[in-house]
């Protein structure tokens, strides 16, 4: 992938949600060099080349749905391949998580499938678990880098766009998974409608996203959650219009427990009550992290009031479309 469309180079503002037709309101926005410069505050650093395939932007608004709460930025600046290939340090670092709790629902949830499509496959550590059980697998991953790393785990990956897979994968796979991919993308309407051609009717479709109506809402903005990385932004709400506009029937919209990512909110909210980060850190070793532990461990049915990072959406296809 090459340089961002330069004609979207343009602060078109967003009145109407792209879901529900709601009106939209502008609520953050960022220059480039500001999105630079904060990953580089992470520890991330890019190379000329891709600070390059930017130098045509300046800056990048969020305009979020009053009614649904989706969120979408304009212009549009969405990722290059060489972006994740360098944030991903070549597809060997730690960006492609090897077991998430979508992975460990989604295993359980395909055990009756037996040809699943993963799309944005990383590293392939989850379509490499899905092979060991059996399945008959394929992964589509733009980031070059990592698909060469999956391949090394002989996990069948391509490396070209949607709309060629859609031609060449015509309603060939009972499932199709998506973790954490659709707010990455530029057109996700027309993106899952590509991607829909594979499966076959009835078919099960797999959404993750992170969830901007859970523990995500109460914390500060990150720049992983900002374009280039992420480019639109989801609710509940917003999840299940998509059925509304792709023919699909959601069966189910679960949830991550909150516990999973409270260290990272109770780290946040330390900081914003003055505690200095080496004080947090060591009262982590120190003990803090017994209680999430335990809450981890006992999974208390009860605790759902503050909903965790991400949500998961179960989708059949209907029938009637082809
Ligand atoms: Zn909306």
């Amino acid at each position: 992938m090459n340089r961002p469309d330069r004609l979207s180079n343009q602060m078109a503002a967003v009145t109407s949600c792209l879901l529900c037709n709601g009106d939209c309101l502008s609520s953050e926005s960022y220059t480039i060099n500001q999105i630079f410069s904060w990953w580089g505050e992470q520890g991330h650093s890019f190379s000329r080349k891709v600070l390059n395939q930017y130098r045509d932007f300046s800056r990048t608004a969020l305009y979020t749905c009053k009614s649904c709460g989706f969120g979408i930025f304009s212009p549009m600046i969405a990722g290059t391949n060489e972006f994740y290939q360098e944030l991903s340090s070549e597809g060997q670092g730690s960006y492609y998580s090897q077991e998430t709790w979508e992975h460990r629902q989604a295993l359980n949830d395909l055990q009756e499938y037996g040809s699943i499509l993963e799309i944005g496959c990383g590293a392939g550590y989850f379509l490499e678990r899905l092979k060991q059980r059996g399945k008959k697998v394929l992964g589509l991953e733009l980031n070059a880098a990592a698909a060469a790393v999956a391949r090394q785990r002989e996990v069948s990956v391509k490396t070209t766009d949607i709309e060629t897979i859609a031609n060449s994968q015509q309603g060939r796979f009972e499932a199709v998974c998506l973790f954490q991919v659709i707010e990455h993308v530029a057109k996700p309407l027309e993106f899952l409608r590509h991607v829909l051609v594979c499966l076959k009717p009835g078919g099960l479709l797999i959404l993750c996203v992170p969830n901007m109506a859970g523990i995500l809402k109460k914390m500060d903005p990150t720049v992983s959650n900002v374009p280039p990385h992420h480019v639109t932004r989801w609710t509940p709400e917003s999840l299940g219009l998509l059925g509304r506009h792709l023919h699909l029937t959601l069966v189910d919209l679960r949830y991550e427990p909150a516990y999973n990512f409270l260290r990272t909110y109770l780290g946040e909210w330390l900081r914003h009550h003055g505690i200095p980060e080496w004080i947090t850190e060591q009262a982590w070793r120190l003990g803090l992290s017994l209680p999430i532990k335990f809450l981890r461990t006992l999974k208390p049915k009860g605790f759902k009031s503050l909903l965790g990072h991400t949500a998961y959406a179960l989708f059949r296809k209907n029938e009637a479309i082809g």
